[in-house]
């Protein structure tokens, strides 16, 4: 990232904000997200500095879906030490205490490098990235689990997620990491309970072993950014295929369906952390599909919240219904759109995808 685009994010969240508040969505903050006919739905909030807390909770998050711990790990010079990654998760994990705050183990490679750790490759996305590469480095696994584990002591809401998983062995490598740490230190005099581990859900393999992976931890959440690119292999970064990276393909709704129903079957909860938990149109279509909470960038937390609001979740799995037998994108979008439109809350979608209908 350069000066430039930082400082072009940071005006588009202005103009944003001003946006808002001119549609009255800063007076949504207290108030719950429940449906017209009693449904909640729990809103979580994606974080990686410090500075998103704040912002997290102006707009009323109830947790923490997701805090991407490589984004410390990224404006660092080199790896940071036990101690330091100690005071920068207490930071997060004491600014929402009491809520929940579900940290993930580093997820570097793919399209995340460190200065210090620099990874070459030809296909870094298909390469060494998130889980492959910790397991393959212990010692940075067991120090950040250390930290993670150490800062929540008194506070105990922390909660950890494991990124990149494509297979069982995988997570009983890092769930035997995960208890050594705590092991170790309870042995130097931390007391500290075993927080709940979850497993993300955002390669291929893992939605067709969504049961074997949920019987093994205590929940799960869907990473929607990856899986799309991966079931549709289209690189998520790359503008000339971006038209086809689609989360309203069939194929991605039928693989969000499958992995909802399966963890249920185990009696595990099933978030999701994409972005497209931050659309609003599309946030009505994975709360009708059951998912237990979503959680998404702070900025499209109230537009979430006023859309969710609006609409009854029996209209919302109707909804589902019928754009589940559609086997075109393009169709399933214009009839998401027009359904919204027609139950009168065209205002939250954005504005582009409304120009189309
Ligand atoms: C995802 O893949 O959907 C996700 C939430 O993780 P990231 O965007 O950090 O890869
Ligand atoms: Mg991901």
């Amino acid at each position: 990232t350069n000066p430039s685009d930082v400082l072009r994010k940071q005006f588009a969240e202005v103009v944003e904000e001003e946006k808002q508040l001119s549609l009255g969505l800063d007076k949504l903050r207290d108030l719950p997200c429940v449906t017209l006919d009693g449904h909640r739905m729990p809103l979580w909030v994606n974080t990686g500095l410090l500075a998103d807390v704040a912002r997290a909770q102006k707009r009323g998050a109830e947790g923490v879906g997701l805090y991407r711990t490589e984004v410390p790990f990224m404006i660092n010079q080199r790896f940071p030490s036990e101690k330091e990654q100690l005071a920068i998760y207490r930071e997060q994990l004491a600014a929402f205490h009491p809520q929940p705050v579900t940290m993930r183990s580093l997820d570097i490679g793919g399209d995340k490098s460190l200065s210090y750790f620099p990874i070459k490759e030809d296909n870094p996305f298909l390469g060494w990235r998130g889980i492959r590469v910790t397991l393959d480095h212990p010692e940075i696994f067991l120090v950040q689990t250390r930290a993670m584990l150490k800062a929540s002591e008194g506070l105990n809401n922390l909660r950890i997620l494991l990124p990149m998983i494509s297979g069982i062995h995988e997570l009983e490598e890092a769930l035997h990491l995960i208890h050594r740490a705590w092991g170790e230190v309870r042995d130097e005099g931390t007391d500290v309970p075993m927080p709940p581990i979850g497993v993300m859900i955002e390669i291929p393999a893992a939605v067709y072993q969504t049961k074997e992976l949920a019987r093994m931890v205590d929940f799960l959440s869907v990473g929607s950014n990856d899986l799309t690119q991966y079931l549709l292999a289209v690189d998520r970064n790359n503008p000339r295929v971006a038209d086809l990276y689609d989360y309203l393909h069939p194929a991605v709704l039928q693989a969000l369906q499958n992995v909802v129903r399966d963890a249920h079957a185990e009696g595990k909860p099933v978030s999701i952390c994409g972005e497209m938990a931050g659309d609003p149109a599309a946030a009505v279509l994975l709360m009708a599909m059951g998912f237990d909470s979503l959680s998404m960038n702070a900025t499209n937390l109230p537009k979430v919240k006023w859309m969710l609001r609006q609409i009854n979740l029996s209209k919302a799995k109707e909804l589902l219904a019928e754009l589940m037998t559609i086997d075109n994108p393009q169709v399933i979008h214009s009839s998401l759109q027009l359904a919204l439109k027609n139950l009168g809350l065209a205002r939250m979608i954005n504005p582009a995808s409304v120009k189309t209908l």
